[in-house]
């Protein structure tokens, strides 16, 4: 592997975006230090930066770099800043595109509480502690872009419409995205619809176990939407890898993140046709941008799913998240995760600590 290169295309994006993505791309450096691999970076505007300066929230020559990456690290997009413009320009267009011209159907979310920070989840200590999460969340099908939509006006009355569909196609490739995953875990997959309401779901269901016999060494065990979301709050490690629909994930992963109470801690990783995109799982955080106080673990995290995934650095992934797990033990905070007795450092330096122990 050593003398190999990788590229990746880095879009900081908006808000505390540049920031919490400087701190991500020092990863790299030692990476190659410890490997010998390298990595070319390759800086371009997405969201509301691109669109100030090109009028497009996703320039052809930013498409063009994530089509020709190995892999892409994304900040946050968006801002108060483009709230009034169409919605066929706003920053968030630019996520849509990129998942959609990179085939990123399958988004991975890990849900992990940190023993150091247990304190900050809403649930009692003895519930939470240990959790380790996978959700794996249809992302380019299902009722977010389903046809029929709209709204139209029927008999002087106005009808909302929206369809949830899934091919068989897509329902199975998903499903091997998450079994394979399972696999390399703990070998229990629970695969979340609403089989007892809706035809689609019954049909995710029959696929999900038809696929299972191609993976006989994970348990597949079918449960209600309703149900987990419950099962989540009751009992969450209970769960190993959870697989949905792009609805049910929406809404699960963001349930699910907040059992460990930190949105700025939470990497995520969708992975496709091309190149795998890695992101933080909160937003561009206007509220605290450039002030050097946001939190930046959750966009290094994403650099070690990206070493992980994209490029089987099993090793090295485990180094950040050590990395990551040491600096919390030695006391260091940022502001969203500050207890009484412990360090407050800014973005900057939260970046240079963990850092300093990947290399150690
Ligand atoms: P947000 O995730 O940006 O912020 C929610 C709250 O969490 C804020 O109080 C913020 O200060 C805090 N927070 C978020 N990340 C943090 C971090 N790393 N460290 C410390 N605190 C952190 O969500 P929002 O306020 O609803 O949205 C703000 C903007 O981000 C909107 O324009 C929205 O559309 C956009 N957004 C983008 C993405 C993305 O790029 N993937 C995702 C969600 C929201």
């Amino acid at each position: 592997m050593a003398g190999k290169t990788y590229r990746i295309a880095v879009f900081p994006g908006d808000g505390i975006g540049p920031e919490i993505v400087a701190q991500a791309v020092k990863v790299f450096s030692v990476v190659t230090e410890r490997t010998g691999i390298n990595f070319t970076l390759e800086e371009g505007l997405v969201g509301g930066a691109a669109y100030d300066a090109c009028g497009d929230p996703l320039p052809a020559a930013s498409l063009e770099m994530a089509l020709n990456a190995d892999a892409v690290l994304l900040g946050a997009v968006g801002g108060p800043k483009w709230e009034a413009l169409d919605y066929s320009v706003r920053p968030e267009r630019a996520l849509l595109g990129l998942r959609e011209k990179l085939g990123l159907f399958a988004n991975l979310r890990p849900v992990t509480v940190f023993d150091d920070l247990i304190e900050a989840s809403p649930l009692k200590n003895h519930i939470v502690r240990g959790i380790d999460i996978m959700i794996v969340r249809e992302l380019t099908g299902g009722v977010y872009f389903g046809k029929p939509r709209g709204v139209k006006t029927e008999k002087g009355m106005r009808v909302g419409i929206n369809t949830l569909v899934y091919s068989e196609e897509e329902i199975e490739r998903i499903a091997r995205v998450a079994f394979e995953i399972a696999r390399q875990r703990r070998g229990n997959l629970v695969s979340v619809d609403k089989a007892n309401v809706l035809e689609t779901t019954q049909l995710w269901r029959d696929v999900l176990t038809e696929v299972s016999g191609d993976y006989r060494d994970v348990s597949l065990k079918h449960m209600y939407v309703d149900n987990c979301a419950m099962q989540l709050i009751r009992d969450p490690a209970q769960f190993d890898v959870i697989v949905t629909t792009n609805l049910f994930g929406d809404i699960l992963s963001d349930e699910a993140s907040m059992l460990t109470g930190s949105i700025g801690m939470l990497p995520s990783a969708s992975r496709g046709r091309c190149a795998a995109m890695y992101e933080p799982i909160h937003g561009s955080a206007p509220d605290i941008a450039g002030r050097n106080i946001a939190n930046p673990v959750a966009t290094i995290l994403s650099v070690a799913m990206m070493l992980q995934y994209s490029f089987g650095l099993k090793e090295e992934a485990r180094r950040v998240e050590e990395a990551v797990e040491t600096v919390l033990r030695s006391g260091f905070r940022t502001r969203d995760i500050f207890q009484e007795g412990m360090l407050l450092v800014g973005t900057e330096e939260m970046g240079e600590e963990v850092v300093k122990r990947i290399s150690a």
